[in-house]
């Protein structure tokens, strides 16, 4: 089976409330929706959020660079070739990662339909469901532990809280939430780049003295201070996650030679696609590094691929798949469905979307 046309869709669902991080708030989540045709009449799904914050890219670049350089890339090509067609996507141009991540699921979608899997099984995978956590916002310590306890009455038993504007205010934020779902819930803390490194060390360590027990601080400083990062690791007692520090294989590779963090955060996003998440999976594996699988503010499709990467090896630690109960529902047939707080697959081969 040949890739012989795509066609792309722009869309947008509202949130059920803002989302607001250190980084940005975002009101509406807006979405790129590509299918690939195959010539057998097949349809393989792929999606990419705009997160200009993050990966920098806007829903018109995004469209730009599939049209004009990732589509043009792999159209004729033959599914069964599944590699040299991801050399391709990544090939097409430097970045983009979210539209490379767009074409790189379609693909493996077409691919898993063609030869009769689903995605999962493929990367060897053995569980149909996930458990994920879910996203306070960054907001008054007050509303955080309001919208925490809520999260708490309906199962979830770990919750992400934003912070990263105001250390002082953060600890007061993290004691209000803690205060609010008890000793029992996890309690997973993302910065988002707000803190210095010293500043970082000296608010994880108030939050260790103080008993809060975090399972985790995500990107506690700036994306770029590797040195930064590795130095909070080496100072404070709580596993420090790298997020917006770890896009690409390469930079995997870096983080890994610096020791600079305690475990990774992939997002397909961020690191162009299934095939790009699994190699930086292995790379953290060999060095004994737990990877969590998160996502951006995004579409079902995206989830569903980011859930059969979750479930199709071993050695993930957790699952940041919240959009999926962030927006309103969207229509279309298939993908992942969330019972309480397990991300469940869907039956059918590829993605299972369609
Ligand atoms: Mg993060």
């Amino acid at each position: 089976m040949r890739i012989e046309r795509m066609d792309i869709e722009t869309t947008h669902v509202p949130l059920k409330r803002s989302f607001i991080t250190a980084l940005r708030v975002v009101n509406e989540a807006h979405f790129i929706i590509l299918r690939l045709h195959g010539d057998d009449g097949s349809i393989g799904y792929g999606s990419a959020p705009p997160t200009a914050a993050i990966t920098g890219e806007t829903l018109s670049s995004i469209e730009g660079a599939l049209r004009q350089h990732i589509g043009p890339a792999i159209l004729g090509m033959d599914i069964g070739e599944l590699d040299a067609i991801l050399d391709r996507i990544d090939g097409a141009m430097p970045r983009n990662t979210s539209a490379k991540a767009a074409a790189d699921m379609a693909v493996h979608d077409l691919f898993g339909k063609f030869f009769g899997f689903p995605l999962a099984r493929y990367f060897g995978g053995a569980t149909d469901s996930v458990e994920t956590d879910i996203t306070v916002s960054l907001r008054s310590p007050n509303e955080m532990g309001e919208e925490a306890l809520e999260y708490q009455k309906r199962g979830y038993t770990a919750i992400k809280v934003k912070v990263g504007r105001d250390s002082l205010l953060d600890i007061e934020r993290i004691r209000r939430v803690r205060a609010q779902i008890g000793p029992a819930v996890r309690l997973r803390i993302d910065a988002n780049q707000g803190w210095k490194p010293k500043e970082a060390v000296r608010t994880i360590r108030a939050l260790e003295d103080a008993g809060f027990n975090p399972e985790w601080v995500e990107q506690p400083v700036q994306a770029q201070d590797v040195e930064g990062l590795r130095f909070v690791t080496e100072h404070v007692g709580t596993p420090i996650m790298a997020d917006e520090a770890l896009f690409s294989p390469e930079d995997a590779f870096r983080l890994l030679e610096a020791r600079a963090a305690d475990l990774f955060n992939i997002k397909l996003m961020k690191c162009g696609g299934l095939r790009n998440a699994r190699t930086i999976h292995a790379m953290a594996k060999a060095r004994g590094i737990d990877c969590m699988v998160g996502c951006m503010i995004e579409s079902r499709i995206g989830i569903t691929a980011a859930a059969h990467f979750a479930c199709g090896q071993t050695g993930i630690l957790a699952a940041d798949l919240d959009a999926i109960d962030l927006i309103q529902p969207e229509i279309f047939e298939g993908g992942v469905s969330l019972t309480g707080n397990r991300v469940v697959l869907p039956d059918g081969n590829g993605l299972g979307i369609g």
